[in-house]
């Protein structure tokens, strides 16, 4: 068992480190990394996706790799077209929204990523900034740029339903599904057009393929911001999902400045290989945290695992 500490290239939801463990079991090796802002009920699911990773093994693939898109942060035009530039990828995912920021940043962020990628996929995430009305205003100006979606452009999925009734963009649902109390709620209500699926959050790749199956919409699976060891995950989801129409969130172990596997899941040409991975001594003895937070997470994971048995 492994606590490791890796910085990200930028910072990502207020945090430049990202800190988990690794385990190896009869499975395999599984990463169990709940942000560390989550209290220890939260973090249950995402302790039953490492046990199903170490122990269980994942359900038998159907396809041998899984389409993804670029993630563009908050930034100016002339990054925001060279991230898609050099990414390789058909779909680009915008941020939206960024507080401080305008619809005019939105508007030439989004333009210039429409410029780069041609006739590829433009989708943007709000991560639930919005009001009903801001969203309906600022989707009549984004749609013109020929929007493959809007992901979670409010935070309450009423507000979702309200918003997808006046808009022709298409909705996902991404925090009413993992943060939800009731992830089906988003289709009783017809609230979103696309599901957002990640492992952790949810607890692991069966009880994410049985939601996908309850709630009837398009998945896309995400990452959240995993080693390569978790990004494998969210991998075995989308290999194993019956249908896979849009490209998945699961490009983003470029955001950290280090790695724990020699091949770390990076795409090529747009596509992520379906595959197990193994961590490399080196790389792992380089990344692993001291000894006081190896002691935080040590803690932790008892708490959690006692929670979890109890
Ligand atoms: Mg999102």
């Amino acid at each position: 068992m492994i606590t490791y500490s890796i910085g990200l290239k930028n910072r990502f939801r207020g945090i430049t480190v990202r800190e988990g463990m690794l385990f190896e079991g009869p499975a395999g090796w599984a990463e169990w990394s709940p942000f560390l802002d989550y209290d220890d009920a939260t973090c249950v699911p995402w302790l039953q996706a490492a046990r199903e990773a170490a122990v269980d093994g994942w359900p038998v693939p159907v396809r041998t790799a899984v389409p993804v898109n670029c993630t563009v942060p908050a930034v100016g035009p002339e990054r925001a077209a060279e991230i898609v530039r050099g990414s390789g990828c058909g779909t680009a995912k915008v941020k939206v929204a960024e507080p401080g920021q305008t619809l005019n940043d939105d508007l030439a962020r989004v333009e210039a990523v429409r410029d780069a990628i041609g006739s590829g996929q433009v989708r943007i995430d709000a991560n639930g900034a919005w009001s009903v009305d801001d969203a309906v205003t600022n989707l009549r100006q984004l749609a013109r740029f020929d929007l493959e979606y809007v992901e979670q452009p409010c935070a309450a999925v009423e507000d979702l339903a309200a918003v997808r009734r006046r808009t022709d963009v298409p909705i996902a649902a991404d925090e009413s599904i993992r943060r939800a109390e009731d992830p089906m709620l988003v289709k009783k209500l017809e609230a979103a057009d696309v599901a957002v699926l990640k492992v952790q959050p949810i607890g692991g790749v069966r009880a994410c393929l049985e939601i996908a199956e309850q709630i009837g919409l398009p998945v896309v699976v995400s990452s959240a911001l995993e080693t390569s060891v978790g990004i494998a995950a969210g991998v075995a989801l989308a290999a194993a999902l019956p249908e896979l129409p849009y490209a998945c969130g699961l490009a983003t172990v470029s955001m950290f400045t280090g790695e724990v596997v020699a091949d770390p899941l990076l795409p090529v040409d747009g596509f992520l290989p379906v595959k197990r991975v193994q961590p490399d001594t080196a790389l792992v003895n380089a990344a692993r945290a001291d000894v006081a937070r190896t002691a935080v997470w040590e803690e932790r994971l008892s708490r959690v695992q006692k929670r979890s048995a109890g």
